[in-house]
């Protein structure tokens, strides 16, 4: 008889670690079979017993098998509404939940699953990957099964919650609160300010022959002679100030990721040591708001990039007397190897990153609203870096090369429901809004919205 796959000591460590976050208490997990999990509690004979499908959730594809339960034909609350989808099952039992002379026990792998979406062991290796060789939604087994705009590991966690409360009726749950976290990619701090004029002059010829927009027309050479140590006001990108005015307005802090090296023609037309930056970054600490990397766009193979433009990154702001607690940020173009690019973010010395959302769809790549510890799924280790997931950036929803929806009602509809999925879970909506994506009335009136 070959021998399961078992899940490594790091891991159960994780496990505890994700559950005193979620639960607020610590639960000690252990193997008591080749197959079976325990989670106990501080001196409690009472404990909750799993039967762990390591041998599913260490597989590196997307071709596992989906079941579904439903948790109201048990008496259990879905949180989002049944049936639940439950990745790497063929069939669960019915009833699924069952009580033992201990306490209980769940016949589907909760925590395999949370291991499985969280670490990106589905990612890990693959080469089915989009031209800008990242691992697309459409290629992911939440897109393919339908779930990817459920939060399934907080599902199967509030069911987990319920157990647990059953087991020890008397323990008090952590009790999450919603929140919002905004950032921003700086990608292009101006349209006109940093570019050549012989690209200024087409734009203008752009301008004028394509669009008639006599106005557009004068503004180009204006704003770029008007921004000699400020980025002009009435540049169409400069809506950082807008932009802090909404957060304000919420009581939230807007985190703007500057890109800090240039590895590719793809990468920014700015410098961060141009004094109109320097500016900017001043600016941005002084009305209280977060200042972050976006790594440039060949760096996401390159841990020494990622080392290299994190100290340009955080000694441009010591010369601006810029200090924060934590750094933080996201890749450029969401391009993320996994588990090397998270690896190189941890051994840069990053508080945490934001990279995990997909560009092609919005949604809960990593099965989550919450934010985690990092777990490498190569070395099974446990890194000291946060990884916060990000639900949706705008031009996933908007533009037609991923999900085309524009941005009128069916784009706002969307935008709800993702944020109401957080909103059920008391996750946080981390929302991805480009400060040169707001020049139109269309999409500042879509932001304010998403925000209200
Ligand atoms: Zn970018």
């Amino acid at each position: 008889m070959t021998r399961c796959l078992e899940y490594s000591k790091n891991l159960t460590c994780w496990f505890e670690m994700i559950l005193s976050e979620h639960f607020g208490h610590s639960f000690k997990i252990k193997f008591i079979d080749n197959d079976i999990l325990s989670l106990s509690l501080n001196e409690s004979s009472r404990s909750i017993t799993f039967h762990a499908d390591a041998t599913t959730f260490m597989r590196a594809d997307s071709n596992l098998a989906i079941a579904e339960w439903d948790a109201d034909t048990e008496e259990w609350q879905s949180i989002l509404g049944s049936p639940l989808p439950a990745p790497g099952a063929t069939f669960l039992p019915y009833p699924l939940i069952t009580k033992t002379d201990q306490g209980m026990n769940i016949a589907y792998d909760i925590l395999g699953l949370t291991y499985w979406m969280l670490s990106r062991q589905e990612e890990v290796g693959r080469t089915d990957l989009d031209e800008h060789g990242r691992f697309p939604a459409t290629a992911s087994h939440a897109f393919k099964h339908g779930y990817l705009e459920r939060p399934v590991v907080d599902e199967w966690l509030y069911i987990l919650g319920q157990v647990i409360k059953r087991v020890w009726p008397f323990i008090q749950l952590k009790q999450h609160a919603f929140s919002i976290k905004v950032s921003h990619d700086v990608d292009s701090p101006s349209l006109y300010t940093f570019k050549p004029w012989g690209t200024i002059a087409r734009m203008m010829a752009g301008h004028l022959l394509k669009r008639h927009d006599v106005c557009a027309f004068l503004q180009a050479p204006f704003v770029k002679l008007a921004s000699r140590s400020l980025i002009h006001p009435t540049d169409p990108f400069n809506t950082f100030e807008w932009i802090m005015d909404q957060s304000d307005r919420h009581g939230l802090t807007s985190a703007f990721y500057f890109i800090c090296g240039h590895s590719d023609p793809l990468d920014a037309d700015y410098h961060l040591e141009d004094p109109r930056i320097r500016n900017l970054l001043r600016r941005i600490h002084a009305r209280g708001h977060e200042i972050g990397l976006h790594p440039s766009y060949g760096s996401y193979q390159a841990p020494g990039l990622i080392r290299q433009e994190t100290d340009r990154l955080h000694r441009i702001c010591a010369e601006e007397g810029i200090q924060q607690s934590k750094w933080g940020g996201r890749m450029h173009y969401l391009r993320w190897e996994q588990p090397g690019t998270m690896q190189a973010w941890s051994d840069a010395g990053m508080s945490y990153d934001s990279t995990l959302g997909y560009a092609d769809r919005p949604g809960f790549r990593c099965g989550t609203c919450f934010e985690y510890p990092a777990f490498n799924p190569m070395t099974q280790q446990i890194l000291p870096l946060r990884i916060r997931p990000l639900v949706m950036m705008e031009c996933s929803v908007i533009d037609d090369v991923y999900l085309g929806l524009g941005t009128g009602q069916v784009a706002m509809d969307k935008v709800r429901s993702l944020r109401h999925a957080c909103q059920c879970v008391g996750g946080c909506f981390t929302l991805l809004w480009h400060n040169s994506q707001l020049s139109d009335e269309s999409r500042r009136s879509m932001y304010v919205e998403a925000l209200a």
